[in-house]
């Protein structure tokens, strides 16, 4: 799943769920979203790529302060949450990194358990996964718009 989606889910979680059961949920709430067939495109180019990355970061960070200026009862939760639920997709960085330095990546059999468990759970992406992305992002779109409201 796109990073926004990630952070909607987790930014739902922070503000609807009390704090030490929202932040292991929010984690969990990452493999959760990954197995649901979403978008990605083997096919772009590394600069288009990189684009796509800033875009999706940069609405995460329009979400974060969103709630920082709506400042809702535990907007903080809000926006931990939406970066935990966001933060398993940094293990990917690396690889991100070599390709991006031309360096031929560990392949993810040669990686830990985690990034395999993490790499399995994707068993759909595509860029028909694209409708899926919206349809996710206007649904907690429109939930947020409702907890931010009250
Ligand atoms: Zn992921």
């Amino acid at each position: 799943m796109r990073a926004i989606n990630h952070a909607t889910t987790g930014a739902i979680i922070g503000l609807s769920v009390i704090a030490p059961i929202a932040i292991p949920l929010a984690f969990v709430s990452h493999y959760a979203l990954d197995a649901i067939p979403h978008h990605d495109d083997n096919t772009l180019s590394h600069n288009k790529f990189t684009a796509l990355l800033l875009g999706d970061l940069s609405l995460c960070v329009l979400l974060a302060a969103i709630i920082f200026f709506i400042h809702p009862p535990y907007w903080w939760l809000a926006i931990l949450c939406a970066f935990i639920a966001t933060s398993p997709d940094l293990m990917w960085f690396r690889q991100y990194w070599d390709r991006r330095s031309g360096k031929k990546s560990k392949s993810i059999e040669r990686r830990s358990g985690i990034v395999r468990l993490h790499a399995k759970v994707q068993w759909f992406q595509k860029p028909i996964g694209l409708v899926v992305e919206i349809a996710w992002l206007l649904i907690t779109g429109l939930c947020l718009y409702f907890l931010l409201r009250s």
